[in-house]
């Protein structure tokens, strides 16, 4: 695949309530510098909501001079894969953040974790429990109710450290026992109500292979890889402030270095899912075409659908962090991506849905190139030729044979341009015996050459075409949202996501386009004018034989909001 990790800016320059804090703390603990972490557990692809965890951690750790460690939490051996491991890499490579050589693993601490487990074990404060999973349940209690104490919480320490030891060497199967924490059965906090610290599971690890049979729960593995990373700023998503008690309760248990742990609102965006388990369903069941289908809100699934790192931290950057959980408009991860994108892409001709026009004055076999900017936005682009002839096609929306009102584009009797070629006008159309329009036939005016009358005469439509005898075909893939509801997180009971797939979110077409883009590359970014932005897929192109992607149209519905929010106001 293409190399596409280019340089970018620090993103959050914006402030925010965890940067205040960490300058506080620079001045007040007299802290040498910053130590930040992204945690990712290798079970999926990384999302977009990660993206806000990576911009927020990388960006603290740039901006007050400091290091982002990048560590994976694989403590479960069930659900991760190296797969995982090597995208979530590229992802964040692909991002613009550089971990230099500080990747961690959760896996790496394991015997650590061990040894730790034991000394709460000899503190009196963990013990091996006997109940299933099952029963665990039922004595938690409810936020209401207070648990019951398991029947095995009074084990000696002498009998715990035993059947602990022999947990690890394999005895026991899966499930049959684990190790507990004992803190309080009563707590208000369910979390602290004698949570399990390790169960047995035979499975292979990515990493650790068949060493292990017992593997420590998130919770008790979390807070202490932080603290042996030395981690200054443990910042995590809102739903973990309920587990702070049982973190702190660790570390001071364990008498070890106590990072500062800052809770955050994740990010929910419209309109689609940002839940591991949620896009795994996605993919297993096949609604979509793989973690990297240009649908998915995963940052796989936006590079190959063209949006850039840049317009990923931007977004990242606008949307701030707070306390509070929001849903945030996709159109404004939109309005990201066009504006990189207006910069960068080179405006090209294609026809969706074409209309043959015979242009009947123009002489036949005759061929013309015409001038035409690359990017009024760059000066640098440059220009191109794109070849024009009696024949070419426009977008069959681009013609009514009654015109509605309002509507200046082609229709008998009137006049238009087309873009850096002629003004034509309209004089004849033919239909087909089911009476769809079929071909249209114009004259063009010779002294409109690049566009413009010398008579100043004004037209109200500008068309875009493609050559009939120049134009190229190739597939492309037209993207609209994944759901049809705003939020397929919040739904009426019983109801599923999947209920809420939107059945038109990809729609392939076979376009016309103008004979420069055959040789287009992977990953190439493109305006079509009028019709969006565009990249060449990164996976199923051939040399020569580009398939499309659109990134986004160009209606920018963000503009709208605000508008509509200012005038509310
Ligand atoms: P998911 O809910 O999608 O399964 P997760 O929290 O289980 O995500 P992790 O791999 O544990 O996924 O996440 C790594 C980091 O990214 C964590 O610090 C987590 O808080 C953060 N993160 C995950 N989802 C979001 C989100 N939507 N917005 C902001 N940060 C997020
Ligand atoms: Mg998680």
């Amino acid at each position: 695949m293409e190399e596409r990790h280019e340089p970018v800016s620090s993103a959050i320059s914006a402030t925010n309530f965890i940067k205040t804090i960490v300058a506080e703390d620079l001045k007040s603990k007299g802290l040498k510098q910053i130590i930040t972490r992204f945690p990712p557990e290798p079970n999926g692809y990384l999302h977009i909501g990660h993206a806000k965890s990576i911009c927020l951690n990388f960006g603290l750790a740039e901006d007050f001079g400091g290091h982002c460690n990048f560590r994976f939490d694989d403590t479960n051996p069930s659900k991760e894969e190296a797969e995982y491991v090597e995208s979530i890499m590229d992802d964040v490579r692909w991002l613009g953040f550089d971990w230099e050589n500080r990747l961690y693993y959760a896996s790496d601490y394991f015997e650590q974790l061990y040894d730790w487990a034991e000394k709460l074990i000899k503190k009196g404060k963990a013990f091996v429990c006997d109940l299933n999973a099952e029963e665990i349940k039922q004595y938690r209690g409810t936020l209401t109710e207070p648990g019951k104490e398991s029947p095995y919480r009074n084990r000696t320490v002498e009998e715990n450290l035993d059947l602990f030891r022999r947990m690890r060497a394999g005895e026991f199967p899966d499930g049959a026992k684990t190790l507990r924490a004992k803190i309080d059965m009563a707590s208000g906090n369910i979390n602290m109500r004698d949570p399990v610290m390790y169960r047995i599971k035979h499975e292979e690890h990515h990493r650790t292979g068949s060493k292990w049979c017992i593997y420590p729960m998130y919770d008790y593995a979390h807070g202490q890889s932080d603290s042996i990373e030395g981690i200054t700023h443990s910042i995590c998503t809102m739903e973990y402030e309920d587990h702070r008690p049982l973190y702190d309760w660790y570390l001071q248990e364990l008498e070890i270095y106590h990072p500062r742990q800052i809770e955050f609102a994740r990010l929910n965006l419209s309109h689609t899912v940002l839940s591991k388990r949620k896009l795994l369903r996605l993919v297993k069941e096949g609604f979509v075409k793989g973690w990297d289908d240009p649908r998915m809100p995963t940052l796989a699934g936006l590079r190959r659908r063209g949006y850039t790192p840049q317009s990923i931290r931007n977004f990242c950057d606008r949307i701030g962090v707070g306390k509070k959980e929001s849903l945030v408009d996709t159109a404004l991860l939109e309005f990201c991506i066009r504006e990189d994108l207006n910069k960068r892409a080179r405006r090209v001709m294609a026809v969706l849905n074409p209309l043959k026009v015979v242009i009947t004055n123009y002489p036949e076999g005759q061929t013309e190139l015409m001038d035409a900017v690359n990017n009024p936005e760059d000066p640098d682009a440059g220009n191109r030729k794109v070849p024009f002839g009696r024949e070419i096609y426009i977008e069959l929306e681009d013609f009514m044979e009654e015109p509605a009102k309002g509507f200046f584009r082609l229709f008998p009797g009137n006049e238009v341009r087309l873009r850096y070629a002629y003004f034509i006008k309209c004089t004849n159309f033919i239909k087909d015996s089911k009476g769809n329009i079929i071909e249209i036939h114009c004259t063009y005016d010779p002294s409109t050459r690049g566009g413009d009358a010398p008579d100043k005469r004004k037209v109200k439509s500008t068309l875009h075409w493609v050559s009939a005898l120049h134009c190229i075909s190739a597939e492309v893939r037209l993207y609209d949202k994944l759901f049809l509801t705003e939020d397929p997180n919040t739904l009426p009971e019983g109801k599923d996501f999947i209920e809420y797939i939107n059945p038109d979110s990809l729609i392939v077409k076979t376009a016309l386009l103008e004979p420069s883009l055959k040789e287009s590359k992977a990953g190439e970014v493109f305006q079509f004018e009028r019709l969006g932005y565009f990249c060449v897929d990164t996976v199923d192109s051939l040399p020569g034989r580009p398939v499309f992607n659109r990134t986004v149209t160009l209606k920018d519905e963000w503009v709208k909001i605000q508008n509509r929010i200012h005038k509310k106001q």
